[in-house]
Order: structure tokens, then C-alpha cells, then sequence
């Protein structure tokens, strides 16, 4: 990474990032201040109360619901100083899903958000888990600092000791819960103090130079000015400083001590990020690296969502863009199904609104409206045939039948089910004998948003059902072995949305006895999506 080109200075200034947490830690909260300092909002609304059923659409449709902003979008940027940031959004609901997984194959970055008093959570540990697969570097905020938290070397070495990362304080909380006053920041020497009276105001900062600094005790008292200065003391002389090579390793996390709902310490983490990077990165393919400065554009797809709008039923793929300038018109070669393709209505989706975007560049992400051409997983290029390596397509874990509960109506339940498929929201599987469906999904919740989901966009009701399988399995290989299988074990197997074969089960014996039966087959749990 140290030794790569300068990049174009437009490429350079982007940064593309997902917030990622347990629920309730403050990632709506968090977002939400990002778009108002970065001019994409005016003002920040009030939260509501909640409850589950809220979870289970994407954070920007919460804040959409939420505070009666309009969103609506899975990405989103906005400008803040020099830099042009792409927030990418991750699914709220709290069953973890291959949706999250493949946002995190889209971005340079994560800012991991954690709640103060709960320090490192169930969910936080699995999403952390995910970018650790990728080396993504991450950035962390500790939120909810003005009420009862815990000790902040406790915080912190419960993040060194659990995620087996590195963490260097970029700024130290003084005092906390209702006494907290702001922060120091630990690597610029400020004093950043909130304000309590304007949730919506960026902390005033005061230049102090160093601990010793007589200005301090203007602003703090006497022992919490004491408290700090121990600390940080003990801080620097035990916790690692921040090193940028470490960080953009994945190695090492800067954090910084804030209040989301108070716009405490979001600018900081915003400054950070503009900072210490990373900029766009590079990005594997079957055929080759490819580089953001190539001049050429290449990019892929990392979703779909189907039925934004209600009333048209159009997809918009979500591209991440990994190099080139990109101008709206441009024919793109679509790799897949080897065709060129004019993307002429691009959407940049800035904030309040879908804008058409009139160019895009390595590192941002843009949304391309069609009716169904473009899958998770297509890379368009100009002209190179190239396959993004890494956007995996992960086996269900629970597989439940469904059916129509209107037989009339079952006919249009396949297209549905396709749709949910190549949206990348479930597994739907067409068993070879009978009729009927098979489900599979990663988290339990997904039927219950399935479910509804078909009724609303479709006005199919549909129920599910327990299957007799509880195991899926791609099957590859030698194509003669493969047919003598698919013919020997008609009852194992289905298809999926795109055709290919798949072997079902409730028994791992089942698939011990097909491996070692049919040699040159093999049953894998994942297919990688391109
Ligand atoms: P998410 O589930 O991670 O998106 O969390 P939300 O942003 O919806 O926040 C969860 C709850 O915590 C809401 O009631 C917020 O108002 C509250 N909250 C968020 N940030 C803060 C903070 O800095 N301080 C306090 N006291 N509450 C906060």
C-alpha cells in the first residue's frame, strides 16, 4: 500500500466506508450527524420509539421513518472539508446477513460504533469478525460518553483483549456520564468541549499546547483536570501510539470518545477518517488487480435492491466504482452476459435526493436502475473481461418451504421468489420432483421480512412451512459424475435462481456418501457470485 502511485487527486479525496454495530449502540444516530455536518441534511430529527419490525429494513429507510427525511437509499455521499465521503449502508436487523457482508466487500473502511456502558457486543464481534476476512481498516467511536460508562482503559483493553486488535486513543474522555465535558484530543493537543445546550453544535475546540498548559484549568476542573492528566499519562506510556501503516493493515484502530445524539466527537471521527484514509483501494479479480488510477472504469456489483419505489417496478444495482473517471452516457461492457450496456441515468444518491449522476469516480459508489440485467456480483468494465474475486454467496442456514396461501395466486409467487433471489435476500431452490418452493435464509427473521415483503410488493400471501431439509450444497464438477448423481438422487435436488445444481439434505451423512461415492464431484457451502 506504502509504495503506490499518488492517485488523481479527485480519486484520492474520496472515502468509502460502512458504520457497523450492535443495535441500539448508535449507528442511526451517528449517521445521521454525518449527512447534517456534511450539508446533506438540515436538521436532525428526534428519535421515537421503536421496535423489532424496525429492524428489518435498511437504517437509511429507518432514518427515512424515523425523522421524515427522505433516503431511501443503501448508499449515500456528501462532502465535509475537502474530502467527498460514501457512506454505505449495513441492514439493521440484527440476524446477521450475507447483505452485510457483501456492503463490507464494497468499502475502504468501518467505523465500528460502540455503546460506552456495553463496550464490545455480540453483534459488534461477528461484523468485526467479516472485516477481519478483508484486513479493512477500522476506526472507532465510543458513543453514549454523557451517561454512565465504563472506566476507558477498561473499554479499551476489552477491545484489545477480545478483537485482538491494537488500540490507540486519538482523543480521551474527561470525566463522564453527567460530568463528561468533551475530550483531548491525543493527537492534535486540543482541549474539545461539548455543548450541552445544542445537540446539533459541533464542540467548540480550544488549542492548548500540551497537559501542562495553564489555559486547561480555565476549562476544567481542578480534578478532573487531575484525573486527566494521570491518565493520559498512563495512557501514553501503556497503550500503543497511532501508527497509519498499522491502521490501513487492519492491524490497529484509532478511537474516539463521543456522543452521537450530542454531535460530540463526530467531527473528529469525520476528520479522521478524511486523514488517516484509506483512499480507494485496490481491488482483486480473477485476471488481475486492478488499481483506482487505471484510467479505464471498472466496477461491481455488491447489490440489488428491487422495488424502491413501489410504483415502478424498477432495481437499482448499487456498483462500487474501482477505477476510471466514469461519465454519465458511457457504454459499459457487461461482463456477464458479455453485451455493452448504456448507463445513461446513473444515480448518485446525495442525501435528501436521487441526483443524477453526471460523473462518479474510483471509490464511489453509484446506483444503476434496470429491469433485472445486472446481479450481485457483475463487474462492468470498457471492454476487459474481469471477474471481482471475494463476494461470496453463503449456504442457508434454515430452509423452510413456502407456499401460496391462495393456490391462485401461487403462479406469481415464482417470480417474486426470483426477484428475492437475485436481490440477493434469500435462497430460493426448485426441487427437481414436485412443485413448490424451498427457502433458505441466514437468520430466522428473514422469512417474517420475506413473508411480508411478498405481500406487500406483490399482494401475495404466502405461508412458511418446515422442510425436510436442513443442509444445501452446491454441486461442481466433473459433468458426467455430476449427471450421474443428479440422476441417482432426484429427491436431494433442486435448483437454484440461477440454474445451477443443488444438493439438499438433513443428513451430513447424505453428503459424506456423495463425496465419497461420486468422485470428481464436489459439495461446496458457498458459490462465489459472478
Ligand atoms: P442504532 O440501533 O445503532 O442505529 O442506534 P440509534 O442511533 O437508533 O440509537 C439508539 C438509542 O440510543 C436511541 O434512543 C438514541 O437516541 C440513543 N443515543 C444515540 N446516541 C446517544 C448518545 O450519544 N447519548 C445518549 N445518551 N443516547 C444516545
Amino acid at each position: 500500500m506504502s509504495n503506490r502511485p499518488a492517485l488523481p487527486p479527485e480519486i484520492a479525496r474520496r472515502r468509502t466506508f460502512a458504520i457497523i454495530s450492535h443495535p441500539d449502540a448508535g449507528k442511526t444516530t451517528l449517521t445521521e450527524k454525518f449527512l447534517l455536518f456534511g450539508g446533506a441534511i438540515q436538521m436532525a430529527g428526534q428519535v421515537r420509539a421503536k421496535g423489532e419490525a424496525r429492524r428489518t429494513r435498511s437504517d437509511f429507510m429507518k432514518l427515512e421513518q424515523d425523522r421524515g427525511i427522505s433516503v431511501s437509499a443503501s448508499a449515500m455521499s456528501f462532502e465535509y472539508g475537502t474530502y467527498r465521503y460514501n457512506l454505505v449502508d449495513t441492514p439493521g436487523h440484527s440476524d446477521f446477513s450475507e447483505d452485510t457482508y457483501r456492503t463490507l466487500t464494497a468499502v475502504d473502511a468501518a467505523i465500528m460504533v460502540i455503546d460506552g456502558a456495553k463496550g464490545v457486543e455480540s453483534q459488534t464481534r461477528k461484523l468485526f469478525e467479516v472485516c477481519r476476512l478483508r484486513d479493512l481498516p477500522i476506526l472507532t467511536f465510543c458513543n453514549k460518553m454523557d451517561r454512565e460508562s465504563r472506566e476507558t482503559f477498561e473499554i479499551i483493553d476489552e477491545i484489545q483483549e477480545n478483537l485482538a486488535i491494537d488500540v490507540a486513543p486519538a482523543s480521551w474522555p474527561i470525566g463522564v456520564g453527567r460530568e463528561f465535558l468533551g475530550c483531548y484530543d491525543m493527537l492534535h493537543d486540543r482541549l474539545e468541549l461539548m455543548d450541552r445546550a445544542d445537540r446539533n453544535k459541533v464542540a467548540e475546540s480550544i488549542k492548548i499546547s500540551g497537559l501542562d498548559d495553564p489555559k486547561l484549568a480555565e476549562h476544567v476542573p481542578a480534578d478532573l483536570l487531575e484525573k486527566l492528566r494521570e491518565e493520559v499519562e498512563m495512557a501514553r506510556e501503556l497503550l500503543p501510539t497511532f501508527d497509519r501503516q498499522s491502521f490501513l493493515e487492519g492491524h490497529m484502530t484509532p478511537i474516539w470518545f463521543g456522543s452521537a445524539i450530542n454531535s460530540f466527537g463526530v467531527k473528529e471521527l469525520m476528520d479522521g477518517i478524511g486523514e488517516f484514509g484509506p483512499e480507494p483501494e485496490v481491488f482483486h479479480t480473477a485476471e488481475r488487480d486492478v488499481a483506482p488510477e487505471e484510467k479505464k472504469v471498472a466496477g461491481f456489483v455488491f447489490k440489488v435492491q428491487a422495488n424502491m419505489d413501489p410504483k415502478h417496478r424498477d432495481r437499482v444495482a448499487f456498483v462500487r466504482l474501482v477505477s476510471g473517471h466514469f461519465e454519465r452516457g458511457q457504454k459499459l461492457f457487461h461482463v456477464r452476459s458479455k453485451k455493452p450496456m448504456a448507463v445513461s441515468n446513473p444515480v448518485l444518491f446525495l442525501a435528501a435526493d436521487r441526483e443524477l449522476a453526471e460523473e462518479a469516480w474510483g471509490g464511489d459508489i453509484i446506483g444503476i436502475p434496470n429491469h433485472g440485467q445486472l446481479r450481485i456480483g457483475d463487474a462492468l468494465t470498457e471492454g476487459e473481461t474481469l471477474r471481482f474475486t471475494g463476494i461470496p454467496s453463503f449456504a442457508p442456514e434454515l430452509l423452510q418451504s413456502v407456499r401460496a396461501t391462495d393456490p391462485m395466486k401461487g403462479k406469481h409467487l415464482e417470480k417474486a421468489l426470483m426477484q428475492f433471489a437475485e436481490e440477493g435476500a434469500a435462497k430460493v431452490f426448485k426441487p427437481a420432483i414436485g412443485s413448490g418452493f424451498i427457502v433458505g435464509v441466514v437468520g430466522a427473521l428473514q422469512f417474517d421480512v420475506l413473508a411480508s415483503r411478498i405481500e406487500l410488493e406483490y399482494g401475495i400471501p404466502v405461508r412458511f412451512e418446515p422442510s425436510q431439509f436442513t443442509s444445501a450444497r452446491w454441486v461442481q464438477g466433473d459433468k458426467v459424475a455430476v449427471e450421474k448423481l443428479v440422476n441417482a438422487n432426484k429427491q436431494h435436488i433442486s435448483y437454484d435462481h440461477d440454474g445451477d445444481i443443488v444438493f439438499l439434505t438433513r443428513l451430513q451423512w447424505d453428503i459424506d456418501r456423495v463425496v465419497r461415492d461420486y468422485e470428481g464431484v464436489t459439495l461446496s457451502a458457498t458459490k462465489e457470485m459472478m
